[in-house]
């Protein structure tokens, strides 16, 4: 029975990975530390419940002592790391949580697995070469690209340009030099925009759906030019599911669908499904569009190239926008979870 530490599993992507890894490896034992922020969903792991290779653990990463002690309790084989502060506004607002949750828990994570699987008594070396330790980035490690033509390629170099993305890439660089410096098997993914059932609503499609649903104003940042990929978060899972199990040691990865949209076209896709579905007496819901302030330090274009994961680990993403949005507003008009009200 393997045994994974998997942190933030109450969030977005957790609840999605952690059913996922429960579907699939029904003899894994899964272990959820998330200390239960705003972003939480645990209602949605009320099922994972009544499963006894699972167990839920409130705190948080960067408590040392904590972090250490479920390390001893439960023999962790692999982590995957989720747990963050993931919003690019709330950064601005309050930037040393960021680095407090993103950086310092991503260290005290890294140093309790190192310090665990090293020390670990009566292995020989390949054993702790085998523990795997997966850090979900993000890619807005890279900037921003400024033309509508250039992906980012794994080896270049990371531009952050929001407290944000800088917090996730001070994890990155810290994860890098355990694998570099002690030889922790590490492996780094760098993913686009995730979109699905039961995100919370600050982010750019559920915000746009509770707003469409509620009438009231949908507010876009500047003109609504900045263009994102948006990728499924099932097909995140399968992702993360290839690379925990076949990624290189000390390899970073792109995960893209290459389905890229500017904000404006994405609020223009729900609303008009939303005309469909649930229409408006007099009116379209595209009419509740309205623009503000453009977002300091906001990013212009983020593109993948993903030939790197597709290539060495035989990963594509099976959903396209349209049918993925189509499914996630069709849940929407009959249940407000879908888009985390
Ligand atoms: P989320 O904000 O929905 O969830 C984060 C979870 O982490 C929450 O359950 C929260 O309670 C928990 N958490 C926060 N601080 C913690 C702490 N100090 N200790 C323990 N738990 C803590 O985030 P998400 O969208 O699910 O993203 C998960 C990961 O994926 C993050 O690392 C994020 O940077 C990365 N990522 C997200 C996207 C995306 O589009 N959502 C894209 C690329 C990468």
């Amino acid at each position: 029975m393997r045994k994974i530490l998997i942190t933030g599993g109450a969030g977005f992507i957790g609840t999605h990975c952690l059913q996922w890894l429960e579907k699939r490896y029904p003899h894994y034992f899964l272990v959820n530390l998330d200390n239960l922020t705003y972003a939480a969903r645990p209602d949605a792991l009320e099922s994972l419940h009544h499963n006894p290779n699972y167990c839920f653990v409130r705190g948080d990463i960067s408590d040392s002592g904590l972090v250490k002690a479920l390390f001893q309790r439960f023999h962790f084989d692999h982590v995957i790391h989720l747990a963050a502060e993931s919003h690019v506004d709330r950064s601005i607002v309050d930037p040393l949580l960021f680095v407090q949750t993103n950086v310092t828990g991503t260290a005290v994570l890294l140093q309790a697995a190192y310090e665990y699987w090293f020390e670990a008594p009566n292995q020989p070396k390949s054993a702790f070469e085998a523990h795997r330790f997966l850090y979900v980035s993000t890619d807005e490690v890279y900037g921003a690209l400024n033309d509508n033509h250039t992906l980012f390629v794994e080896p270049m170099p990371l531009v952050p340009n929001n407290p944000y993305s800088a917090s996730k890439a001070g994890a990155e660089c810290l994860v890098r030099s355990y694998g570099h410096t002690y030889g922790l098997n590490t492996v780094i993914t760098r993913s686009t925009n995730n979109y699905g059932f039961g995100q919370y609503r600050e982010k750019l499609i559920p915000m746009v759906l509770h707003c469409a649903l509620a009438d009231e104003p949908i507010l876009l940042h500047g003109t609504g030019d900045s263009i994102r990929d948006w990728l499924h978060v099932s097909d995140h899972c399968s992702a993360m599911d290839l690379l925990l199990h076949k990624g290189q040691p000390g390899q970073c990865y792109n995960i893209g669908a290459g389905m890229e949209r500017t904000n404006l076209s994405v609020a223009h896709a729900i609303c008009t499904l939303l005309d469909a579905y649930k229409p408006l007496k007099n009116k379209s819901y595209t009419s509740l569009i309205e623009f503000c302030a453009e977002r300091p330090g906001q990013d212009r274009r983020y593109a993948l190239d993903t030939r790197k994961i597709r290539e060495s680990v035989g990963w594509k993403p099976s959903i396209g926008f349209e049918e993925g949005i189509q499914q996630l507003v069709q849940g929407a008009v009959v249940c407000s979870d879908a888009y985390g009200d």
